[in-house]
């Protein structure tokens, strides 16, 4: 059944939150009250949305809340990142009911990588025991540059941390296997992206169209949502953050350039800069030794965090955003690293941007990469035509 564009624009709002009434929807949509218990009846009676118990409005009166069904649809979501790519089931709700996880290297030996992510995808859904045809549509976010189209991943940088021959992870005609093997469409988008739908659908950012999300493991990714819109650009490298040069003269990065940010504010880079600066502890890992207040170890966080923090202040000048949203182990690991970047970006980013800027963490941290990868599959099967 194809939905109105009406249908849609309420399926979204009530998508968004976890319960609302008619009225609530009629004062955000602008629609009338009596135009919404026409779409609401329509949605009910086509089992996208299911009403729920009544709360009282405190004047006495009870209404009905409505929310989007959560057996209407399945959902599976793939997530690739430089060295690991998780899988998930998941239902209307986004409530996770499987999700299993292998390294990218294991596809080392593979001679096409589409076969190898297919198989595992069938292994996935046979140990499930969930029929692969039942599947609605599936969401790609992948740490890595995707073609205009959205239909190939053109390569996957930090992958070559993880992958000797990386140059094998390139080319990708992952969407089109996917969708003759499984008959269902299948979306592919930047992981950093997908990591804003996260933030923006079942995270802090709902009522927020200016924000930005970083996420830094073994690479950095960022999502830009600009006036409502998450920022692609000309040739879908807009948000290419990890690859912004921030030491003319640091190594060379896997993307080709010299001194990218994501060669000196991942985990590795940081642990890496820890073990070369001649520190006394040498038997102690980072962490360790952050967490013994060892000095070089703080001191690595600090440079890395004044690293990040002066990117990050050219994006708040440039995009200047309610919020961004940082994720990843390194803010789990070092709490200094995260108001080192505070610190910089208000002494650097302009103050009339900064004045009202909040910066927090990701609200699905670990999970931020999967969830968007489903959201992905979700939003764009259900909404792509308001698009
Ligand atoms: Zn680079």
């Amino acid at each position: 059944m194809k939905l109105a564009e009406s249908e849609l624009k309420v399926l979204k709002i009530i998508s968004l939150h976890n319960g609302i009434s008619r009225k609530e929807l009629s004062k955000i949509t602008g629609l009338s009250q009596a135009a919404i218990t026409i779409i609401s009846k329509s949605l009910i009676q086509n089992e996208y949305i299911i009403e729920g118990e009544r709360i009282s409005n405190g004047l006495g009166r009870k209404e009905v809340m409505l929310s989007s069904n959560p057996h209407k649809f399945f959902f599976l979501g793939i997530d690739i990142g430089g060295y690991r790519v998780r899988l998930a089931l998941s239902d209307n709700s986004l409530s996770v009911l499987h999700t299993t996880e292998f390294p990218i290297s294991d596809g080392n030996t593979e001679p096409s990588k589409e076969s190898f992510i297919r198989a595992r995808v069938l292994q996935f859904l046979t140990e499930i025991e969930h029929p692969a045809s039942s599947l609605d549509a599936i969401g790609i976010g992948v740490t890595g540059i995707v073609d205009s189209k959205n239909r190939t991943i053109l390569s996957i940088p930090n992958a070559a941390l993880s992958i000797p021959n990386a140059d094998n992870w390139e080319n990708l005609d992952i969407v089109q296997m996917l969708s003759e093997e499984f008959g269902c469409p299948v979306f592919l988008d930047e992981g950093g992206r997908t990591m804003a739908l996260t933030e923006k659908f079942i995270g802090k950012a709902k009522e927020e169209d200016d924000f930005i999300i970083v996420h830094s493991a073994f690479g950095v990714v960022a999502g830009i949502m600009t006036n409502g819109q998450i920022l692609k650009g000309a040739q879908n490298i807009g948000g290419l953050l990890g690859h912004i040069t921030a030491d003319p003269n640091g190594p060379r990065c896997t993307c080709g350039n010299y001194g990218c940010l994501e060669n000196i504010v991942t985990y590795p880079m940081l642990e890496r800069e820890f073990s070369l600066s001649g520190n006394g502890h040498r038997n102690l890992s980072l962490v360790e030794a952050y967490r013994q207040n060892d000095k070089q170890a703080i001191d690595v966080c600090i440079s890395a965090g004044q690293a990040f923090g002066i990117a990050l202040s050219n994006v708040v000048n440039l995009f200047n955003p309610v919020s961004i949203y940082l994720g990843g182990p390194m803010f789990d690991d070092f709490p200094i690293l995260f108001e080192e970047t505070r610190r910089t970006i208000t002494l650097r980013a302009n103050r009339f941007a900064t004045v009202s800027l909040r910066l927090d963490r990701t609200t699905h941290n670990h999970e931020q990469g999967i969830y968007g990868a489903l959201l992905l599959a979700k939003t764009q099967y259900l909404f792509s035509t308001m698009d």
